[in-house]
């Protein structure tokens, strides 16, 4: 997981329709707060307004075509628009848990609560939204939910994802109770990612060995080597916090050539 920068302007179609439909929740909840805290009216955040095609293409722009919470590539995916603050309801600690509502509602078009993730990170997180303290959780929109200190990482801070979550080789290790906690919520330590780091990390093996015995190899298998150790750290790149963690032990010798 890595910081996302995502693009100031909020997309038209959240300015404009997203919020209309947002003024109507916050009239509904104000003229019967009771029916909604009781779960017998339901809010309807609709996926034709905040997973709107042009929405969700700006999203995976800004992500590099990648989960805000695994940094899978998802160019050949269809991925989702999710809910940073679940949108209907909210759990603690596990998905057997009654949902608590109302959810984050009034976020259900918030640009700010929009991200782009993979299909398993969006089916494992689920509604699950533990803070470190409840008795700052916003229950509505008269409340600010900047007061809240959640223990999921937020993929555009402030808190940096690298400074909670670490690797060692393909293996995932939060460092922070946000990091560990975000790790599981997310299900980061998933084998499916496991083994697509496995294969990025035997990738840097083999250039990092190129590059070691570049007298053995041709000019252009060197560039090659050269090329993908210095692509794989980038922020556009699947998994660049493992490449990067797995890169930063290898001597000087191998680093200076790769202008780390
Ligand atoms: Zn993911």
């Amino acid at each position: 997981m890595i910081l996302v920068t995502k693009p100031t302007a909020v997309p038209v179609t959240l300015r404009r329709t997203g919020q209309a439909a947002d003024n109507r929740n916050r009239q509904d909840y104000d003229a019967d707060p009771q029916a909604y805290i009781r779960n017998t009216k339901e809010f309807t955040i609709k996926p034709s307004i905040y997973n709107y095609s042009t929405i969700k293409k700006t999203l995976k722009t800004a992500q590099h075509s990648k989960c805000c919470f695994c940094e899978k590539e998802q160019k050949d995916e269809y991925g989702a628009v999710e809910h940073y603050r679940p949108k209907a309801g909210f759990q603690l600690l596990d998905k057997s848990e009654d949902l608590r509502k109302p959810g984050y509602y009034w976020l259900g078009y918030a640009w700010r609560n929009l991200y782009f993730v993979c299909g398993p990170c969006n089916t494992i997180k689920g509604n699950l939204f533990p803070l470190v303290g409840e008795a700052t959780r916003a229950r509505s929109h008269h409340d600010d939910e900047a007061q809240e200190d959640p223990y999921l990482l937020d993929p555009v801070g402030p808190k940096d994802p690298r400074d909670h979550i670490v690797f060692d080789s393909e293996f995932v290790r939060g460092v922070s109770d946000y990091g560990r906690r975000t790790i599981s919520i997310c299900g980061l330590d998933r084998d499916g990612l496991n083994e697509k780091r496995k294969k990025l990390i035997s990738d840097i093996d083999f250039y990092v060995v190129v590059l070691a015995t570049k007298a053995d190899n041709s000019a252009a298998v060197v560039q090659r080597a050269l090329a993908f150790l210095t692509e794989c750290r980038n922020p556009r790149a699947e998994f660049s916090a493992a490449a990067a963690d797995y890169l930063a032990l290898f001597p000087r010798a191998i680093l200076d050539q790769i202008g780390s």
